[in-house]
Parts: C-alpha cells; structure tokens; sequence
C-alpha cells in the first residue's frame, strides 16, 4: 500500500503479511510511519493506492461496508483508550452490546470473565479513573479482544505508562499471543519484541526496510539506518 498526506509520501509501497497467530512487531523511530500503517489497516485512513486483505477480503475496496470490517479488528492506542463516563464493565462490553448486539447479561457475563483474566473482577463498577494506568490499558487490552477479532493492532500501547507498570500489560500480550492471537504491535519495547514477535518490521522513513525473525533484525542488523535505529534505542 502507499499514503501520503498532501504530497508528503508517508508510507512507500509497503507491503507486509501477518499469519495467523502470530505476532508482528512493528519497530522504527518516531515519525518512521508506524502509526499511520496501523490506521491504513484500520480504515481509519483512506489509502492512494494497493490493497488491504484481511482473511482474504479486500477491505479497502470502497464498496464494501467498512465497518463491519473494522468490527473485526480491535485496536488499543498509546493512551485515551477507554470512556471515563463509563464502568470499566460497560467499557469492556461495548463493542460486544452495540456492534455486535450481544444481550446486555451475556455480554457482561463475558466481560466479568476477561477482568477476571486480568485480576480485577472486582473493579467492575468503578470508573476507569480509579485504575492505575496498567490497569486501564490491561482494560483496553481486553475491551478489544472481547469481540474476537481477527486481528489486534497494538500501537505503542505501553508508551504513556510509568516504566513499572509496562511489565504488566507486555505480560498481557505475551499471553494473548499463547492463545493464538494474531498481532500487529507497534512497539519501542525491544526486549520484548526480540521474546514476543514471531517477525519484526523496521519502518525508516515510511520505507519497509527490513522484515525478519527477531534475532536477525535486533542481533544482526543489516541496514545502517536500522543499525542506527537500535543503538539510539539503547543509548539511555
Ligand atoms: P510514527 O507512528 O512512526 O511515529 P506516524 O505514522 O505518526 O509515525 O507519522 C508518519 C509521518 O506522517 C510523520 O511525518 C507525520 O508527521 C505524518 N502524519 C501523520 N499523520 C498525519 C496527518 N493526519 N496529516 C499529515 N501528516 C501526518
Ligand atoms: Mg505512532
């Protein structure tokens, strides 16, 4: 696929595959284009040219219906995920209740057992304020696979969150992907990255420049603007 904004060419005839069940870990520095493929993918962008397929449907065909497509794509963003005038339970639940009409007693019955999943059943009834910011992006994690959706885009989820509480969503994810959850994660987190992704993606200036197993592109990088992207990575 290819975007631009204006005539400014922001993705470069990219193209990338994700199987099913795996995790693709999307990796480059701040502007590189990592954002803008994940709302390509989710429709929330209109692209210039190329196709987007998703178990075989060409959901960038503009005659299709978009939202039933991206209903079938859950994505959590680095922060301002869930709806503060909500429960944590009608947050999980949304998309369960309005996309997908699931009666209100079914739909909180499964979103009862996705917080207990994550340990906080008993958070409930109380707004996502009263969460630490692990906690409410665990929530936004969950919210978003609470559909089953064939594909999770993850966009630098543990960005805006205090160091000590990234672990705790990173182990969510490592989770999700031990249940066959299929992935595409943009992520500064190299560690974990090089444990979790099945494939890692290095975008550079809105150019696909390398895609590998993890212990190629992180041990043995080949591109000096990859090269240069990790050792800046690590640098503090
Ligand atoms: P990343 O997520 O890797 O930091 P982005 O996808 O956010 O990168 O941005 C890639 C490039 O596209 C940047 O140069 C950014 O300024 C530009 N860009 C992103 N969104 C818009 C937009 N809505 N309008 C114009 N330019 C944009
Ligand atoms: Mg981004």
């Amino acid at each position: 696929m290819r975007k631009s904004f204006g005539n400014h060419l922001v993705l470069h005839d990219i193209s990338l595959f994700v199987e099913e069940n795996e995790v693709v870990c999307v990796i480059g520095a701040s502007g590189s284009g990592k954002s803008t493929l994940m709302r390509c993918i989710n429709l929330l962008e209109p692209i210039d040219d190329g196709q987007i397929f998703l178990d075989n449907q060409d959901i960038s065909d503009p005659k299709i219906n978009q939202d039933k497509a991206r209903s079938q794509i859950g994505v959590v963003f680095q922060q301002f995920n869930l709806f503060p005038h909500m429960t944590v339970l009608d947050n999980v639940t949304l998309g369960l209740r309005k996309v997908f009409k699931v009666p209100k007693e079914e739909a909180n019955q499964r979103g009862i057992e996705l917080l207990e999943k994550i340990g906080i059943p008993e958070k409930a009834h109380t707004h996502p304020d009263r969460l630490s910011g692990g906690q409410q992006q665990r929530v936004a994690v969950v919210r978003a696979i609470a559909t089953n959706p064939k594909l999770l885009l993850l966009d630098e989820v543990t960005s805006a969150l205090d160091p000590r509480l990234v672990g705790e969503v990173l182990q969510l994810i490592l989770e999700l992907k031990g249940n066959n959850t299929t992935i595409l994660m943009a992520t500064h987190e190299m560690g974990f990255a090089k444990k979790a992704a099945d494939w890692i993606v290095f975008l550079h200036q809105g150019q696909l420049i390398a895609q590998d197993r993890p212990e190629i592109v992180l041990s043995n990088p080949s591109h000096p603007a990859l090269k240069d992207f990790l050792s800046s990575e690590i640098k503090f």
